[in-house]
């Protein structure tokens, strides 16, 4: 990210972090809901501004960024690029049943029309969790900055595995038009890639999003 400007010691690691860690197999996928691309740009652009800074490394990769911690252990819920939410991989199987199970019908029904769901993350330990939260924030310089897109390892629904972030936009194009029906639904307006399971919404539709996980009366003390 452009956004390292090395001028102290925490950015000048920060930088070289992401350098080293270009070639880990398990680079640390986080997408904007726990490292946004920039609070400076529009949430609803992040992911393509996100795929505009890998470009060139590999076709057609999806939105993926590496954070400041280098690797993420795949037991940790890190994912490789490219995995779906049909591997087996603690960022998958780690997940809620029914959020898995859901996931699966509607990639399986997405397919039909060309398009593949991507894991950006999903399950995560707390340990990874706590990694993105320190490291959020250190890029935000507050804590109450950073709550607006990491959660803390007792309330992140990854950690519970409830949660999972999916790219790229095709996809979430597909699942904000037709996600409801398999109970799938978006709950935080900035994060347009995050989806959680509301069973209801397959007869009444996913409930109003939240500007951003800070209105989320799960995410409080
Ligand atoms: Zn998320």
């Amino acid at each position: 990210m452009s956004s390292h400007t090395p001028h102290n010691p925490a950015s000048r690691r920060l930088h070289a972090a992401a350098v080293a860690s270009a070639a880990v197999v398990f680079a640390v996928v986080v997408t904007a809901c726990t490292w946004p691309a920039s609070a400076r740009e529009p949430a609803a652009t992040a992911p393509s501004a996100i795929a505009a800074d890998t470009a060139g490394s590999v076709p057609g990769a999806l939105p993926a960024l590496e954070g400041s911690s280098g690797a993420v252990l795949a037991e940790d819920g890190g994912v490789a690029d490219g995995t779906t939410v049909f591997d087996d991989v603690p960022a998958v199987s780690r997940l809620q049943p029914q959020l898995l199970e859901a996931l699966r019908r509607a990639a399986a029904d997405a397919s039909a029309s060309g398009i593949a769901f991507v894991v950006n993350s999903g399950w995560r330990s707390r340990d990874h969790q706590d990694r993105l939260l320190r490291d959020a924030i250190a890029e935000y310089g507050s804590a109450e900055e950073a709550a607006r897109w990491v959660a803390t390892p007792d309330t992140s629904p990854h950690v519970s595995g409830s949660a999972i972030d999916i790219g790229g936009t095709d996809a979430t194009d597909w699942l904000a038009a037709r996600g409801a029906r398999f109970g799938l639904c978006q709950i935080y307006a900035n994060e347009p890639w995050h989806y959680e399971l509301r069973p209801e919404a397959v007869g009444s539709g996913c409930p109003a999003v939240y500007p951003d996980p800070t209105y989320d009366p799960r995410m409080k003390p």
